[in-house]
């Protein structure tokens, strides 16, 4: 996958001290094949590796990264911007009813989307009316009924013999007698672009004066989602994008070229069929999930920030030592309960995905059970986690009040954590000189 090969050729520059510029070259040629083979658009993947050469060579220098971690760091932020930089929130009209009309090729995702975006604006105190305006297939207003329903949204139809338009305008005035405060506009699309649906959606257009016109793709489809973004946008002047159908083995190719190439934000991603899987666009979280790196560099302003920095030396090089012991995990803890929520903070390590989090479950509250925990072992328990026996556990389980399963845990979680503070130990090693690039 994009994100696979990106970080091959990012890995070998993570640890380095120095960079020359060879090293770059051969490292930013291995991240444009990889672009161009996620399908993104050729000229936006040769501005982007230009830019990122000519930033890495003027390298700025932050005294908290190794030239590696720099690069990087210069990879992500490209990505970043080449994503529009910011989550672009959804424009409401001053004067409700807002209008949102959503366009987009057949199958791409458009009545899944109306009703995921209804679901949203639902829970965001909003009554949203879903207006059925695919009059084409007979089971299209069929299926956005039963969408309707599942999200407990009404639909307005008219049936097939009506001029969408018609309808549309027809919704509006429902909407504004019933106090429906978002009215989202469900259209047919077609297989393939062709002038009579590029005409009716404008006339649409023209008729309702929508505050979004939310473009639905299908990520899927990579560089042909960009052509056909670009052709929409031409006519219709959208307002956004949803990019669907990012649960898929898509390419990636998608979510990087449209900003360039169209000007216009992604405004959502849909992550899967059910109705609750639409997700604002955010471009930096895409960006660490395309380096596959976790948002390591939020991470290490973030402990940058609010760790004590002695201390997190101290732990450096007791980890490196392999020296960790229960003590420090539970000042490790502690440290992190004021850099936000644990699984917040742990997500941001690098190699550490949902996954293995599932097996670390560290909930706030258990904190105070595991700080009883440590608190009931012995000093040579705690530096020496090995010896603690069945007998041993039990004397820990009654001393702190909690069960031998929670001791159990506590030390699974322990050892785990020992390995992921391996895992991060690699990607931040500090090198012997600070030095820019050769
Ligand atoms: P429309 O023709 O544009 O209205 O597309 P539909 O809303 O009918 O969706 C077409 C198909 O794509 C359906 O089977 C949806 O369940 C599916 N679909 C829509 N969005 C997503 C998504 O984000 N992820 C996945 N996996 N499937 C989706
Ligand atoms: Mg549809």
């Amino acid at each position: 996958s994009l994100s696979e090969k990106l970080q091959n050729s990012l890995d070998k520059l993570r640890g380095k001290g120095k960079i020359t510029e060879k090293d770059l070259d051969l490292a930013l040629r291995e991240v444009r094949l990889a672009l161009l083979e996620a399908d993104v658009n050729y000229k936006v993947v040769k501005d982007f590796i230009s830019d990122i050469k000519a930033r890495a060579l003027g390298s700025e220098v932050l005294e908290s990264l190794n030239p590696g971690q720099q690069v990087i760091k210069i990879v992500y932020d490209e990505l970043t911007n080449l994503m529009g930089e910011k989550e672009e929130k959804l424009n409401f009209s001053s004067k409700p009813p807002t209008i949102i009309l959503m366009c987009g090729l057949q199958g791409s995702g458009k009545t899944t989307t109306s009703g995921k975006l209804a679901f949203n604006l639902k829970k965001q105190n909003k009554r949203p009316l879903l207006v059925a305006c695919d009059v084409y297939r007979p089971a299209a207003i069929k299926q956005l009924e039963v969408v309707g329903e599942k999200v407990g949204v009404p639909v307005f139809s008219m049936g097939t013999n009506v001029n969408p338009v018609d309808i549309a305008k027809a919704g509006i005035e429902h909407a504004t007698k019933n106090g429906n405060d978002v009215v989202i506009i469900d259209t047919a699309g077609r297989l393939h672009i062709d002038t009579d649906l590029m005409e009716e959606i404008f006339t649409i257009k023209n008729v309702t004066n929508p505050n979004e016109i939310l473009l639905v793709l299908d990520a899927m489809t990579g560089q042909d989602a960009v052509n056909v973004a670009e052709t929409f946008n031409e006519k219709l002047d959208i307002t956004g994008v949803v990019l669907t159908k990012m649960d898929g083995d898509a390419r990636g190719g998608a979510a990087l070229s449209l900003r360039s190439v169209t000007h216009k934000p992604i405004k959502f991603v849909g992550m899967g069929e059910k109705l609750d899987q639409l997700e604002p666009f955010y471009p930096d979280r895409m960006a660490s999930r395309i380096l596959g790196m976790g948002d390591v560099l939020g991470l290490i302003e973030k402990a940058q920030a609010s760790f004590d920095e002695k201390k997190a030396l101290e732990l450096e090089k007791k980890m490196r030592n392999a020296s960790f012991t229960l003590d420090d995990f539970l000042d490790q803890l502690e440290q992190m309960k004021n850099m936000g929520p644990l699984s917040e903070v742990l997500e941001m390590i690098p190699g550490i995905g949902s996954k293995q989090l599932k097996g670390l479950n560290v909930d706030e509250k258990e904190l105070v059970k595991i700080e009883a925990i440590i608190k009931s072992m012995t000093k040579k328990e705690r530096s020496n986690p090995d010896i603690i026996d069945s007998s041993r556990r039990q004397r820990i389980a009654k001393g702190s009040g909690t069960s031998i399963q929670d001791v159990n845990k506590l030390l699974k979680q322990f050892k785990e954590t020992k390995k992921l503070m391996k895992k991060f130990n690699e990607f931040s090693k500090v090198p012997k000189k600070k030095g820019k690039f050769q």
